[in-house]
C-alpha cells in the first residue's frame, strides 16, 4: 500500500508533468511519444487497481479500451457532437458499464480462469467490432477524423491542438486521474482489495463481500481504460482497429510487469521504456520488427531480476541504501524476546445485539452431519453453548472437530441439521453474513494478509464491522472511519503487537503470526468466537503467553476453543465435549472429562494417549 503522506505523490506528479516538457526534449522523446506514454500510463492507472491491488490478471482490457475509445470518436465524427470531453466521459461510461457486465460473468471464476475468460471476451469484442458493427466502427480503416479539444471561456477559446499543446490537456487528464486512483487506494475499499488479493478467503471470512469489491475494481479498471482510448483517438486524430487487439491487452500487462504492479505508477515507467526502446531501437539503430526481440530479452531479464519492475526494484534497493531491513531485523529479534504485556486491557466492546430480548442459549446445533462422499465426518451432533460460556472441544486426529467448526460458521454446508445461534437459523448462510451476525473463528492454520503490516491486516478486519459486508466509499479516507483507529489500538494492545503494528506479517516471528490470527477474529468484535488450536505449533513459552491471552480476551465473551493441549485447555474453560468418530462422546466439567473411562479409552486407544489424569 503506498504511504500516506498528504499530498506528497500528487505534488511530486504535478512537478514532474509541469517540468516534463522542458526536460524530455532533451532526453530524445518527441511530444507525440510523451502524449502515447501518458494514454498508456492513464489506461494502467485502472489496471494496477485490479491487477496489482486486487490480483486479478486480466488480457481483455482491449475490449473497454476499445469499447470507450469507439463511443467516443463515433459521437464526435458520425453524430456531429462536438464536446471532446463530454464525448471521452460517455466513452467511459459506455467502457464502465460494459465492465460491469463483463465483469458480472468473468468474476464467477478465479485465477486462469478469469484470466482466460477475459482473453475470450476480448476476441468476441474484436470480432464484433470489426464485423457486425463495422458500419460504426469503420471496421479495419477505424474512424479517422477525430477533433482535439478546445475550450470557449467566454473571453477567449483554448484550443489544444498537437503535440506540447495537446499534452497539456491529457497531462492534466492523467494528473487527475493519478488523483483518484490515490484516493481509491487510500479508502477503505482499496485496503480492502489489497486484502483480497493476499488472502481472499479470510477477507470473506473476516465479513467482507470480496465479489463486490472485485466487481468495483473491474468496473474501475474498464472506466480508465475507455477514457484512455477515447484519448487515443483525439491524440491520433483517428481511432485505429488495433485498439481491440489481444496486442494492446498483452502490452499493457508487459507495461505493467515492466514498471512495477501496485504501484500506480508502473504502468507509466513500462510504457515509457516500452516506447522508447521503440523508437530507438527502430529508428536510431535501425532494427526494423527486429526491437521487438531485443525487448523480449529486457522483458524476461526484468521480471526475473526485478520480481516489483522497475518501480519495486528503486524501492529495494532504497529499503538497502537506508538500512530499514537491518532496523527490521534488529526489531524482530527484539519482539522474540519481548515480555508478556503486565496488564491486559479491558475486553473490546463486542458487536451489539440484533435482539437484545433474546435470552437462551447463544449457539444451537442440532442432528449436525456431513457427510464427503462415503465418509461420515460429523454424524447427529446435538450441541449448545451458553452466553459467556467458554467451552472447550476435543477429540482424537480425524475425530471431525474442524469440520464441525467450519459447518458452525457456514464455510461448509450440513448435509443435514440446523445451527442457530442467538435465537437465529443460520444453517445455509454464507460465511460473511455470519460473521456479520458476529460470529467467526481463528483458523487452525494462519490465514493472515501476507503482504500487509499487522496494523493494516487489523484494519481490513475491523473495516468489516464498522462498514458492513460492502460499502462504495472510494473518496473516503481510511482515517475518516469513525472508530477504526481505536478498534485496531484496542485490539493490538489485546493481543500484545502495539509494538509490532507496522511490521510487514512477513517479518514475525511464529507465536505473532499466531496472536495476529486470533487479532484478525478479534477485530470483527464477534460475539461468539471460535478458536480452531490456537495453540498449534507454539513453543511452551508461547503457550504460556497464549493462555495469558486468551483468558484476558475471554472475559466478556463467549468463546469456543478446540486444542489437543489439554493441561492448557483445561485450565482455560468451563466446560468441554468431547469428539469421537464424528460424535460427541461426553460433554462435563474439566474434572469430569479427566476422570470419565470412555475418554480415557478414547485417547488411550487413540493416537493422543496424553490426557491428563
Ligand atoms: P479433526 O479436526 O478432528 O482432526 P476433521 O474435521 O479435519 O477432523 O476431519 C474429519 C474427517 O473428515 C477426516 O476423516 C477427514 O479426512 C475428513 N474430511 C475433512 N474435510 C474433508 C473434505 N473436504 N473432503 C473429504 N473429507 C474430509
Amino acid at each position: 500500500m503506498l504511504k500516506q503522506r498528504p499530498f506528497l505523490i500528487e505534488t511530486l506528479t504535478a512537478i514532474g508533468l509541469i517540468v516534463a516538457p522542458f526536460v524530455l526534449p532533451h532526453l530524445g522523446f518527441a511530444p507525440n511519444t510523451v502524449n502515447r506514454i501518458l494514454v498508456w500510463g492513464l489506461f494502467g492507472l485502472g489496471f494496477d487497481i485490479l491487477f496489482g491491488f486486487t490480483g486479478l490478471l486480466s488480457f481483455g482490457q482491449s475490449a473497454f479500451y476499445g469499447t470507450g475509445g469507439f463511443v467516443a470518436a463515433y459521437l464526435l465524427t458520425r453524430t456531429g457532437f462536438s464536446n471532446v470531453l463530454g464525448a471521452l466521459v460517455i466513452g467511459m461510461i459506455a467502457a464502465a458499464a460494459t465492465g460491469y457486465l463483463i465483469g458480472l460473468i468473468a468474476l464467477r471464476r478465479t485465477g486462469i480462469y478469469f484470466a482466460m475468460i477475459t482473453v475470450a471476451i476480448a476476441e468476441v469484442f474484436f470480432f464484433v467490432e470489426f464485423n457486425p458493427l463495422s458500419d460504426f466502427t469503420g471496421g479495419e480503416n477505424g474512424l479517422p477524423g477525430v477533433p482535439t479539444p478546445s475550450f470557449n471561456l467566454g473571453f477567449t477559446t483554448i484550443h489544444f491542438t498537437n503535440g506540447w499543446s495537446l499534452y497539456q490537456f491529457i497531462a492534466l487528464c492523467y494528473f487527475i486521474g493519478v488523483i483518484i486512483a490515490l484516493r481509491i487506494v487510500r479508502s477503505p475499499v482499496g485496503a480492502i482489495l489489497s486484502a483480497i488479493r493476499d488472502n481472499p478467503l479470510r477477507a470473506t471470512a473476516v465479513g467482507h463481500n470480496i465479489h463486490g469489491y472485485k466487481l468495483t475494481a473491474f468496473v474501475i479498471a474498464a472506466a480508465y481504460a475507455g477514457f484512455a482510448g477515447g484519448l487515443l483517438g483525439v491524440l491520433q486524430a483517428f481511432m485505429p482497429p488495433d485498439a481491440f487487439t489481444f496486442d494492446t491487452s498483452g502490452q499493457l500487462v508487459m507495461q505493467t510487469a515492466i514498471g512495477g504492479r501496485a504501484t500506480l505508477f508502473g504502468p507509466l515507467v513500462g510504457a515509457t521504456v516500452w516506447l522508447f526502446l521503440q523508437d530507438f531501437l527502430q529508428s536510431a539503430l535501425g532494427l526494423g520488427a527486429a526491437w521487438k526481440l531485443v525487448l523480449g530479452v529486457v522483458f524476461v531479464l526484468l521480471v526475473c531480476f526485478l520480481r516489483g519492475g522497475i518501480i519495486g526494484g528503486l524501492a529495494d534497493l532504497y529499503g538497502l541504501v537506508s538500512g530499514k531491513r537491518a532496523r527490521k531485523a534488529a526489531e524482530t529479534e527484539e519482539a522474540e524476546i519481548e515480555t508478556p504485556q503486565q496488564a491486559p486491557p479491558a475486553p473490546m466492546q463486542a458487536k451489539e445485539v440484533e435482539h437484545p430480548a433474546y435470552s437462551g442459549p447463544i449457539l444451537k446445533a442440532t442432528g449436525l452431519t456431513k457427510r464427503y462422499g462415503g465418509l461420515v465426518a460429523n454424524s447427529d451432533i446435538d450441541f449448545s453453548v451458553d452466553q459467556g460460556e467458554l467451552r472447550g472441544i476435543i477429540g482424537p486426529n480425524g475425530a471431525g472437530k474442524s469440520t464441525f467448526f467450519k459447518m458452525l460458521t457456514c464455510e461448509v454446508a450440513p448435509t443435514s441439521g440446523q445451527i442457530m445461534f442467538e435465537g437465529r437459523d443460520i444453517t445455509g448462510l454464507k460465511v460473511t453474513e455470519v460473521c456479520q451476525l458476529g460470529l467467526t473463528k481463528s483458523y487452525q492454520v494462519n490465514q493472515l494478509f501476507t503482504g500487509l503490516t499487522v496494523r493494516q491486516n487489523l484494519t481490513i478486519a475491523a473495516l468489516a464491522e464498522l462498514r458492513g459486508k460492502f460499502r462504495l466509499d472510494l473518496f473516503r479516507t481510511l482515517s475518516g472511519v469513525k472508530g477504526l483507529t481505536e478498534q485496531v489500538e484496542h485490539t493490538l494492545a489485546l493481543v500484545n503487537l502495539t509494538r509490532r503494528a507496522d511490521t510487514p506479517v512477513s517479518e514475525l516471528a511464529y507465536g505473532e503470526k499466531r496472536r495476529l490470527e486470533i487479532g484478525l477474529a478479534l477485530a470483527t468484535s464477534p460475539r461468539l468466537l471460535l478458536l480452531d488450536e490456537p495453540l498449534a505449533g507454539m513453543s511452551p513459552r508461547e503457550r504460556v503467553e497464549t493462555v495469558k491471552l486468551l483468558k484476558s480476551i475471554a472475559r466478556g465473551r463467549t468463546m469456543i476453543i478446540i486444542d489437543h493441549d489439554m493441561d492448557s485447555l483445561f485450565e482455560l474453560v468451563e466446560r468441554v465435549t468431547v469428539l469421537q468418530e464424528g460424535r460427541v462422546l461426553v460433554s462435563g466439567t474439566p474434572e469430569e472429562i479427566k476422570t470419565n473411562a470412555a475418554v480415557q479409552e478414547a485417547y488411550l486407544g487413540g493416537v493422543h494417549g496424553e490426557i491428563a489424569a
